[in-house]
């Protein structure tokens, strides 16, 4: 469905105020103000195709991790995402990315869920079979004048994503001034979530640390989760995010 199709309007609510006698401070008639608020219809997401193999990503990452991961957890935040849009009046008419710039403290389940949308999305772009197996061109060059050298980066990423404690994602991300940042984000948030995130920007690199992601497979060893999903990182489909900013 294109997105101006989504963007229709579904109706005008159509709110009578009629202003208080007591607030009148002359003696003009009464005048009803109406306002007219448009109300957006929600943007339906959808569960996006994986685009690969469940273990076109083996040894790295095992293929019932894959499979349960893509299609449970995923699923599970593209189902709750979409109903907890209904239950809202806030974010009628809005893209996925403008839904996690609007949201604040409060908005738990369009945070968690839209959050794992999009960082899900993100992610298995990112991990998908082939492209370079490191950054170079304008991307390279970024991540050179942003940490020093590919080595300084990929260090601090790491340690980003070990660190985190409990569930969360580590992120390079591109921020306002232009430069390159490594952040780690609890839960399912990140960085574009800029009224509850630290490190603001637009991620265009995304690692899962939740134990969902490597439990099977790697148990207790995240680390070595870490450096594994590292090696198969598609720099392609990273230079691809940076070069659409
Ligand atoms: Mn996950």
């Amino acid at each position: 469905m294109k997105k101006r199709e989504f963007l229709k309007l579904t109706g005008v609510v159509g709110t009578g105020i009629l202003v208080s006698p007591l607030m009148a401070c002359n003696n003009e008639p009464q005048k009803e103000v109406k306002t007219e608020e448009p109300v957006l219809e929600n943007t339906i997401f959808t569960l996006p195709e994986l685009g690969y193999a469940f273990n076109a990503l083996e040894p790295a990452v095992d293929a019932m991790t894959m499979e349960i991961h893509h299609d449970k957890h995923h699923g599970g935040y593209v189902t709750k995402l979409n109903a907890a849009l209904a239950e809202s009046t806030t974010f009628g008419g809005k893209s996925l990315e403008q839904i996690l710039a609007a949201i604040g403290e409060n908005d738990t389940a369009v945070r968690n869920n839209g959050g794992g949308h999009y960082n899900h999305s993100l992610f298995w772009k990112v991990i998908a079979p082939g492209g370079a197996s490191q950054p170079s061109g304008a991307l390279g060059d970024a991540i050179n004048a942003s940490f020093g050298s590919y080595d300084a980066f990929a260090s601090a990423f790491a340690d980003a994503a070990k660190t985190r404690f409990g569930s969360g994602w580590a992120w390079l991300s591109k921020s306002n001034d232009g430069k390159l940042v490594v952040s780690s984000t609890p839960n399912q948030d990140n960085p574009l979530m800029t009224n509850v995130v630290e490190v603001k920007g637009t991620p265009i690199l995304g690692l899962d640390v939740w134990e969902h992601a490597y439990y099977l497979q790697y148990q207790n060893r995240r680390a070595d989760y870490i450096s594994s999903v590292m090696d198969i990182v598609n720099w392609d489909a990273v230079a691809a995010n940076f070069a659409a900013l």
